[in-house]
């Protein structure tokens, strides 16, 4: 066949094994595998798929939805305290990468992305023949906005991408760091806040004066709704206008437009949940921090980066597996020897706990 140059050596998104797959090759039901490493919440939203199986009867599905998404905007709008000018709804967050990405980059071109962080913004940006520049964020994580104002002025570059929570390390963007990267650029800033409601910080309110000032949310994280695939962006409305040239018009299904819906006219059912893995959280690091050799990193998300020392992480990765435990196996500068964990109910924290303190002793 004649494929893009760009297949030939394109390194994929990778992910850990499906249930199924490590259930054949642990031996293992599938029913007894934990999993740490998807970030996903721990609850099952019943209350919620129960109202929803209440509504799902009557839905339109023989039409298509709605291209402008509207009614979820309205909802969307109306939680952020937003206008619904500002928004766009999309097939997960991973969607709207791939929207800014067709958006902005041009085969050739830069992105800085601040590094370590979500890969997607690697796969994503080369998928269409552009380039990343990785930006080493500072020891403690924090990103190196010195560093991403410098490179920003090369022309060459046209986006910058940063995320809050980030995901690996947990800790979020200051807000004047946020400011002064945004006064000195005028590449697009893309802020993945995917794990916002896990922090309670936001640079929301910064999209009406910055029109190059990008944010990405999800309903797969706080709203306990993965597998709907619902996100959504957050910009100055002449940026949307752009975003929305680059949009499918009918990606998002009227299922996971109506589910998302739902879920905003119950946002207490989601803060309670966020409640409960927030302190889930800060027991978990506790335990973890007891345990020798253990590194563990402050996280405002529902995920705890751990780093460790005098065992290999890959060790402390294979013997977890061994007990049907999938922890996240991480790479690259600044994560040697890092794991990262989900922050899940407090019997599997405890089994994972127990089983860390075997492995370690
Ligand atoms: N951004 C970050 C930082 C993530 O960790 C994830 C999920 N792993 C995503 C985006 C993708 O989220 P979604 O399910 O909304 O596509």
């Amino acid at each position: 066949m004649r494929l893009r140059e760009i297949i030939k050596t394109f390194k994929p998104y990778e992910w850990e094994p499906s249930n199924e797959q490590l259930s054949r090759k642990l031996g293992i039901p599938k029913e007894e595998i934990l999993r740490f490493d998807m970030n996903t919440m721990p609850f099952h939203p019943r209350e919620l798929m129960e109202k929803f199986a209440r509504i799902a009867v009557e839905l339109p599905v023989n039409e298509y939805p709605d291209p402008t998404y509207s009614e979820l905007r309205e909802a969307v709008a109306k939680y952020l305290n937003i206008d619904m000018d500002n928004l766009m709804v999309t097939v997960g967050a991973d969607e709207a990468l791939d929207i800014i990405a067709k958006t902005f980059i041009d085969p050739g071109t830069e992105a800085l992305v601040s590094s370590p962080t979500y890969s997607m913004y690697r796969v994503t940006i080369e998928a269409l023949g552009g380039k990343i520049r990785q930006i080493l964020r500072r020891e403690d994580f924090s990103d190196d906005m010195d560093s991403l104002i410098g490179e920003s002025k090369k022309t060459i570059v046209r986006a910058i991408f940063l995320c809050s929570p980030n995901n690996p390390t947990g800790n979020t963007i200051q807000r004047e760091e946020a400011v002064r990267l945004l006064n000195e650029t005028d590449c697009a800033v893309i802020v993945d806040e995917s794990y916002a409601e896990f922090s309670g910080e936001t640079l929301v309110n910064l999209t009406e004066d910055y029109e190059n000032l990008i944010i990405i949310r999800t309903f797969s994280k706080a709203f306990s709704l993965a597998g709907v695939r619902v996100g959504y962006v957050v910009a100055n409305k002449n940026t949307i206008k752009l975003l929305n040239a680059m949009r499918p018009p009918n990606s998002v299904s009227v299922i996971s437009l109506a589910l998302a819906k739902l879920a905003l006219e119950n946002v207490d059912y989601m803060v309670k949940g966020v409640r409960e893995v927030i302190s889930e959280r800060e027991r978990l690091q506790r335990e973890l921090s007891l345990l020798p050799n253990v590194k563990v990193y402050p996280s405002k998300a529902n995920f705890i980066l751990v780093r460790f020392s005098g065992v290999s992480a890959s060790t402390v990765y294979d013997r977890l597996l061994r007990e049907g435990i999938v922890v996240r196996k991480l790479s690259g500068p600044m994560l040697e020897n890092c794991l990262r964990i989900t922050v899940r109910l407090r019997s599997d924290n405890d089994r994972l706990i127990r089983t860390l303190k075997r492995i370690l002793s």
